[in-house]
């Protein structure tokens, strides 16, 4: 009996190291190592504006004091780099203040067409101004509850790609509908389209496609990473599709709360 006694707690032993493993284990390793990598990409993508504006600052201290006013584009060059550190410190921010699980989503009343007009009435002189198309379509009446200020930045990350990746003359739709007890909000653009072996990896930090290609749209690849979070926090779905005959939409699905 001693020795079914020891075998029963062998393999109760090895149950539970079983199950925890399974449970907090992996997780704690894979994040571990995912801290790790998102630091080190968080290091490198600061270096560089930081360089750039290095450079700049140096360049403009060999100019005799008189001059230096007449160098505005370098005084420029260096202020688009820091508008881009702020937007990337920004976005680090949330997602870490994310991973410590510090981020409280705020649930309100939100009138869909109120809510979705203010971030027209920025987005739409900014299209008309690159000769695109925006138009909303809002087919949700009364209220629904969300984090609207969480809510925003996901759909103008997701506007401003839209907007980026679109050429002159291109269209972007914004549609918000309910379907089966979710809010669906959709944007749909007639622009460069995503292969299907990238639409898996574009919710990954820093993950970018064609990097050569896009270092002219600047971006550093912690948008969608962002919106994807935004989303998971209201217990709903993001995910892209391909729009014919070309482009991409986005969409974001939420469970409706009254
Ligand atoms: P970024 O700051 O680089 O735009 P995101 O996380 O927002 O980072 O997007 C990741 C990548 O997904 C982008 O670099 C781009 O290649 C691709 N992408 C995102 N939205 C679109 C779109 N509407 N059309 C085409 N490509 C897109």
């Amino acid at each position: 009996s001693l020795f079914i006694t020891l075998l029963i707690f062998w393999a109760l032993a090895i149950a539970i190291a079983y199950v925890l493993s399974r449970l907090s284990m992996r997780p704690i390793l894979i994040s571990w190592k995912k801290q790790r990598e998102f630091s080190a990409d968080a290091a490198h993508e600061l270096r560089t504006p930081i360089t750039v504006i290095q450079n700049q600052m140096e360049y403009l201290l060999t100019k005799p004091k008189k001059r230096i006013l007449d160098e505005a584009s370098s005084i420029s060059t260096a202020l688009d780099e820091v508008g881009q550190m702020q937007t990337l410190i920004k976005r680090l921010l949330m997602l870490s203040r994310g991973d410590a699980n510090i981020i409280q989503i705020q649930r309100q009343s939100v009138d869909l067409r109120e809510w979705s007009k203010r971030i027209f009435n920025i987005y739409q002189p900014l299209a008309e101004s690159q000769h695109k198309t925006l138009r909303r379509d809002v087919l949700v009446s009364g209220e629904v509850a969300f984090d609207p200020d969480l809510m925003r930045q996901a759909l103008v990350i997701i506007l401003d790609n839209a907007l980026k990746y679109t050429p002159e003359g291109g269209v972007i739709e914004v549609l918000i509908k309910k379907q089966h007890g979710k809010l669906i909000i959709s944007v749909s653009d007639t622009g460069t389209g995503i292969s299907d072996k990238d639409k898996n990896q574009i919710f990954e930090r820093f993950y970018r496609v064609d990097e050569s290609r896009n270092s002219k749209t600047g971006g550093n690849g912690l948008g969608l990473a962002i919106a994807k979070f935004i989303v998971q926090q209201h217990h709903g779905k993001i995910d892209v599709r391909d729009n014919h005959p070309r482009g991409t939409v986005f969409q974001m699905m939420i469970p409706i709360f009254k």
